[in-house]
C-alpha cells in the first residue's frame, strides 16, 4: 500500500504516559477506537484522564464505525517538513466528525486528488494506512470520501 505523505516524516507514537495507546493499537488492527466514559457514556477526543461530562476518572475505550463527515478542511501548500518536495504539495487535511461517537472530531488527511473539490458535510470512511516496514510498526488513520 502506498502512503499518502512522503517518507521521512517523524513516526507518530503513543504518548509516554500511555494515555492514547489504545487508539494507536486499534489503528494497527484496522479499528477505530475512541475514549468513552464508563459512567456518563460521553465520548471523548482527544484522550483525557478525566471525563469532560461528569469528571469521572473511569474512562474506557470503545470501537466505533470507521466513518464520519467532513466538519472542516484545509489544502496545505506550505512544506511543513524538509521531506516535503514540490511534488508532494498540496495535500488535504480534514477535521472529521463522528456522529455515531458523540460528534467527536479527529484530524487526518483526505486521500485522492489533492486538488479535488472538498465539501463540508461529505461522508468519509477511514483508511488504515499501515507502516509495517519501520522499526516499530504504526498505522495512520486517513480518510476518503464515499
Ligand atoms: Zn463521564
Amino acid at each position: 500500500m502506498s502512503h499518502y505523505l512522503p517518507a521521512g516524516l517523524p513516526a507518530p507514537m503513543a504518548s509516554p504516559d500511555g494515555l492514547d495507546a489504545p487508539f494507536w493499537e486499534g489503528a494497527l488492527a484496522n479499528r477505530l477506537i475512541i475514549q468513552k466514559c464508563n459512567d456518563c457514556k460521553s465520548w471523548l477526543w482527544g484522550p483525557e484522564w478525566i471525563c469532560h461530562g461528569c469528571l469521572s476518572f473511569d474512562i474506557g475505550w470503545q470501537e466505533t464505525d470507521p466513518e464520519g463527515i467532513i466538519y472542516s478542511w484545509e489544502r496545505i501548500w506550505h512544506p511543513v517538513h524538509p521531506t516535503f518536495k514540490k511534488e508532494h504539495l498540496p495535500y488535504i487535511v480534514v477535521l472529521v466528525e463522528l456522529p455515531q461517537a458523540g460528534n467527536v472530531r479527529l484530524v487526518g488527511n483526505l486521500l485522492g486528488d489533492p486538488k479535488q473539490t472538498v465539501e463540508i458535510g461529505s461522508k468519509v470512511q477511514a483508511v488504515f494506512e499501515q507502516h509495517d516496514t519501520e522499526d516499530k510498526p504504526y498505522a495512520l488513520i486517513q480518510w476518503q470520501t464515499v
